[in-house]
């Protein structure tokens, strides 16, 4: 790839938005080397070169950096309780929120993937974007720790994974919380690549040989695609219903228009990509004439069907020296140590997504106790609501250290181990999230509402996911003392829910705000996802997603893409013989 300020005449296709699915998309689409892709990029080009975003355990430190679009967002907007929070980050940076992101490589559920067909056609089941998920990944298990059968998570993909580097300082603690698992009748896990997710995970990661892979590894040795970066997408350009181009403002403010001879392609993001949509006058007609946009396609869904997995983190303090706090967080001889292992040996914690373990449990008979949860499940023909095809019901992390970046409103305590633990719920029923325009100026954020818990079925759940890690807590003995900042209140479901609405945040798992559709009444973009209504303009990214993954979501985001770029290649036979 080379890096330009101001474009030559016309490229073969534009990318608008070097995220994650952007270089994807654009490093797939110049696999023929006569084929010219521009990639439009709001953030630097050369995230390689910034330690923060290579160092694996020095990600929490980049929310509310200048890499960071630091959203303000509506978190919850029930009748008894309104909550808005900044920043909710996403990644400003070639590569975006893969080079913010925490690392956590892994698809989801079968069952999930199945749904996807009601909204994009029989190409969207897990039978069909299997190998995608696969595609994008090169599995290293380099130790040889590992059965060899897990070569198959991905072999000559760009991205870098791995299993978790087990550190020795955290033995104790994975050992302790293993045997609780166990002792409770769970099992332990190294693959969950499979479509089928259930136990106590060993994670894989976006990590190898401590160092961050992310999306723009896509572009390495690519001559033929160039990033415009630190350049903003203010509109597309549309003429007799076919996307022909973008104009951008360039980083020296100025406007520029750029064309594309065959597509354009929008990978801004799920707050962005609707965002220049409606910009660009594709969108419900009514917003677009508040803005005084004139409507090209009156376009209902854009902006809508906004998903995320709301958490509920919560801290508890370990027995000293257990966890990583004095080894990352603290100065000391601990820190010297670590800092001087990762400069000179590419080795200790520095190296760590500090995630080693990841729950992924059902907890039906909870549930069951609930009239209004049998009610639902009822209503839904009988199956679990939470997890219709029997898919996991929580992600449940297990940080071995005092997490900031899930719960900002406490103080980082100045002494002491900690366990953050995140409760993340995978398929909550509150699913009317929105993104609007607050005006038409391209550089003003976008109006983001999430809008958690805007069915109560998501309160009940999350308590109950959480007194399940209390009981699991409990099998670890003296390793577990005291809560930080204050006790969990149990045994009230009022003083709990109460917790709930107060430190509940974003999983970091948008999705859907240009989903695929059957056609313009479902939803934004169709099966190819291309968008309704509109010639050569196609959305690839987390927006067009329709059912949020039971996970985290970036190994479906890098599915999305490759299987994008396949669909594009396959629409112009004659440069891609
Ligand atoms: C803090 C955090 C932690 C996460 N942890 C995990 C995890 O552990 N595991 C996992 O699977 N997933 C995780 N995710 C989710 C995952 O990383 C994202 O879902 C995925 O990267 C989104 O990809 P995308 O292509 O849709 O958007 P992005 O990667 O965000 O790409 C959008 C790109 O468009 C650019 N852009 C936006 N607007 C403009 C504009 N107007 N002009 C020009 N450029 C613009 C942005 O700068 C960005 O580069 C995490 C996400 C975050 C933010």
């Amino acid at each position: 790839m080379h890096v330009i300020t101001e474009a030559p005449n016309a490229f073969d296709f534009i990318v608008v938005g070097g995220g994650t699915a952007g270089c994807a998309v654009a490093g797939r689409l110049a696999e023929s080397e006569h084929v010219s892709v521009l990639v439009i990029e709001a953030g630097i080009s050369n995230p390689g070169d910034v330690d923060a975003i290579t160092t694996p355990a020095r990600a929490f430190e980049l929310r509310g950096s200048k890499h960071d679009w630091a959203y303000k967002t509506g978190m919850i907007d029930r009748p008894e309780y309104t909550r808005i929070e900044k920043p909710n980050t996403r990644g400003k940076v070639l590569g975006g929120s893969s080079c913010l992101n925490y690392y956590t490589w892994i698809p989801g559920s079968k069952a999930t993937f199945d749904d996807w067909e009601e909204y994009g056609g029989a190409e969207w089941n897990w039978e069909r974007c299997k190998e995608y998920f696969y595609k994008p990944a090169t599995y290293f298990d380099d130790p040889k720790v590992y059965s060899p059968e897990l070569k198959y998570i991905g072999a000559g993909g760009p991205i870098k994974v791995s299993h978790s580097n087990l550190l020795p300082e955290t033995k104790e603690f994975r050992d302790s919380l293993e045997n609780a698992w166990v002792e409770k009748g769970g099992e332990i896990t190294y693959d969950v690549h499979n479509g089928t997710m259930r136990g106590l995970w060993k994670s894989t990661n976006s990590i190898y040989n401590g160092k961050r892979s992310s999306s723009w590894a896509y572009l390495e040795g690519k001559s033929n695609v160039a990033v415009m970066a630190g350049t903003h997408a203010a509109k597309l350009i549309i003429q007799n219903n076919k996307a022909i181009g973008v104009e951008v403002i360039g980083p020296n403010g100025q406007p520029q228009q750029l064309r594309a001879r065959y597509e354009v392609v929008v990978s801004l993001g799920v707050y962005e990509s609707p965002k220049l949509l409606m910009l660009s006058g594709i969108g419900p007609k009514e917003t677009l004439s508040q803005h005084g946009i004139e409507t090209i396609v009156d376009s209902a869904h854009v902006g809508q069907n906004l998903l995320d997995h709301p958490i509920m983190p919560h801290v508890v303090r370990l027995q000293d020296g257990i966890g990583l706090d004095h080894h990352l967080l603290r100065a000391g001889p601990e820190k010297d140590a670590a800092t001087s292992a990762y400069l000179w040996k590419n080795k200790g914690p520095y190296t760590s997504g500090l995630l080693e373990l990841v729950g992924l449990p059902r907890i039906d008979d909870r549930l069951m106790q609930y009239p209004e949860y049998v009610a639902a499940k009822e209503a839904n023909g009988g199956k679990d609501p939470f997890g219709p095809g029997g898919q996991p019901h929580f992600e449940i992390d297990f940080v071995p250290m005092f997490s900031d970046a899930f719960q900002w409103h406490f103080p980082t305590p100045p002494q002491g181990d900690y366990l953050t633990i995140i409760v993340d719920l995978l398929r909550p029923q509150s699913r009317n999230g929105v993104v609007t325009l607050r005006s038409t100026d391209p550089l003003e954020q976008a109006d983001i509402s999430l809008n958690f818990f805007s069915n109560p079925l998501d309160l009940i759940a999350l308590r109950e996911g959480v007194r399940f890690v209390y009981d699991l807590l409990g099998g670890m003995g003296d390793l577990v003392k005291e809560e930080y900042p204050w006790p969990m209140p149990l045994t009230s479901d009022e003083a709990m829910t109460r917790q709930i609405l107060e430190r509940s945040q974003t999983g970091f798992h948008p999705c859907g705000t240009t989903r695929m559709s059957k056609d313009i009444g479902q939803g934004v973009v169709d099966g190819t996802l291309k968008v309704h209504g509109i010639e050569n303009l196609r959305v690839i990214d987390a927006s067009v997603i329709p059912v949020i993954p039971d996970c985290r979501i970036q190994n479906s985001v890098y599915m999305l893409a490759e299987k994008g770029a396949d669909m594009i290649k396959a629409a112009h036979p004659e440069l891609y013989k």
